[in-house]
């Protein structure tokens, strides 16, 4: 049986691997360049590949095809297999057919990163042999072929969700849901909601999904299919009392309830702030209390763990101005959650490319929280028009460079200055990541730049 990998990033790199140790006729196209690493590994491994374009015929050759999560169904050569009518998957698909552990996976619009990291590593602190994949980290395919894991947590995407038909989630979490890549999704939003309950498929009355009661897409699927859905449910929300699930109580404290095993957490004990990490410390603890763990070490874990890099992230406080870099807002309902949890008059930095943004929702908080918009991007016409008379003081730059000389002449001691752009990062660097990094290395410089600009006055 032949098997073909579309994509050689981080899962398609991993798939190919398990493929092989599987037995399987493997080979791996890339319509772009592979990193060196890869390729030497996979000449070691004996795996075919070509990178810089797909060969049609070795393609359609395919018994079944591993799709990489970033290859749109618009990609002539996925038109192409899905007209012949080849099978395709997603590395998550694949790698679930030879995992025997047990899974924890988290999907949804916002908070994946946080809810995963976060329900790791209270596993790992409670001493289970773990391991985290999906979006993060090694791949979850390749972690597969070369380690023995009795559990996975893995954060799961949309997209990779797709290409799942038997995988089978043990414990589900669904952050929430808010519109987003939607140019994916037929500009569709029951597309994209079908997408992520995909998360639900195939689970047994035995297992759990966990979900937010306070959000209203997922509560309409879910009143919408009730009668199908058999596994257990463990609700949570910040907005009313319940009697299995979790929930805030009067004092604030967040009170869990889960199959008979109960537990309670001070928020105010935990390093993450904001109300989306209270969500996201409630969906962690109940996914760790229904695996086995004590109410004791969810306790100790979400009062040490600081975050993750660039999701309102304290960067430094330099003469009495606060840098946070927020650079993975990449939506508009994360800015909401960013600048609901802003104390100080706040400086915002925004823009970029838009992924059809409708900026509606938080215009309310921008008028509360924002004195200063600083819109950087190729093209800011839309954000400008949209906060004109919403904030005082809004500017247009288009560079990083130029949104750091706006900051040192606009701030004040006691200001937040916020990198929370509220769409993607292409316009201008290679992806979110390269965005907060250099964004951090000026935050670093900025006394140097303000004294620059002060003998240029
Ligand atoms: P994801 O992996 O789903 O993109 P992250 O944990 O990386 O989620 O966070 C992405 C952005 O969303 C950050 O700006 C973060 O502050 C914000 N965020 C985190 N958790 C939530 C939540 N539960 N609801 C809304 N926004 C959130």
């Amino acid at each position: 049986m032949k098997i073909v990998v579309l994509g050689g990033g981080e899962s398609g790199f991993g798939s190919a691997v398990l493929a092989k140790k599987e037995g399987f006729e493997v080979f791996l196209s890339d319509s772009g360049k592979l990193k060196e690493e890869y390729k030497s590994r996979l000449e070691l491994e004996g795996i075919a590949f070509e990178e810089g374009g797909h060969t049609p015929e070795k393609i359609l050759d395919a018994d079944e095809v591993v799709k990489s999560p970033g290859i749109p169904d618009t990609a002539p050569m996925v038109k192409a297999l899905r007209e012949k009518g080849t099978p395709i998957i997603s590395e998550i698909e694949l790698a679930g057919r030879y995992s025997k552990a047990r899974h924890i996976c988290v999907t949804g619009s916002n908070g994946k990163t946080t809810t995963t990291t976060l329900i790791y590593e209270i596993l790992k602190a409670a001493g289970f042999n773990v391991g985290v994949g999906g979006n993060i980290g090694s791949s979850y395919a390749y972690q597969v072929a070369t380690s023995e894991r009795d559990w996975y947590v893995l954060e799961l995407s949309s997209f990779q969700l797709d290409g799942t038909f038997t995988f089978r989630s043990d414990i589900a979490v669904l952050t929430n849901i808010t519109p987003d890549h939607l140019d994916r999704y037929d500009h569709k939003i029951e597309n994209y909601v079908n997408s992520k309950f995909r998360i639900i498929r195939n689970q047994r009355p035995e297992d759990i999904f966990i979900y937010s009661v306070d959000n209203e897409l997922t509560m309409k699927y879910v009143c919408d299919h009730q009668e199908h859905m058999t596994m257990h449910s463990l609700p949570f929300t910040v907005k009313e009392t319940l009697l299995e699930g979790a929930y805030l109580d009067d004092k604030g404290m967040i009170n869990i309830s889960c199959n008979g095993k109960e537990t309670t957490i001070d928020p105010s004990t935990m390093k993450i702030k904001g109300i989306h990490n209270i969500y996201n410390a409630m969906a962690a603890a109940m996914a760790a209390l229904s695996a086995g763990v004590s109410g004791d070490v969810i306790r100790e874990t979400l009062a040490s763990f600081g975050g993750v890099e660039h999701r309102m992230e304290v960067v430094a406080e330099h003469d009495g101005v606060l840098f946070i870099n927020d650079s993975k807002a990449t939506n508009v309902d994360s800015v909401w959650y960013a600048l609901e949890s802003m104390t100080r008059p706040t400086v915002w930095i925004a823009g970029g490319t838009d992924k059809g943004n409708d900026y509606e929702q938080i215009k309310e908080l921008a008028r509360s929280k924002v004195r200063t918009l600083i819109c950087m991007g190729l093209d800011n016409k839309k954000l400008m028009e949209s906060f004109k008379g919403v904030v005082p003081f809004i500017y247009s730059t288009s560079s990083l460079s130029e949104a750091m000389e706006c900051v040192a002449k606009v701030t004040h001691p006691g200001d937040c200055v916020l990198l929370s752009p509220a769409c993607a990062s292409f316009d201008l660097f290679k992806n979110y990541e390269e965005r907060g990094r250099l964004f951090k290395e000026w935050v670093g410089n900025i006394d140097e730049l303000k004294k620059r600009l002060a003998e240029l006055d």
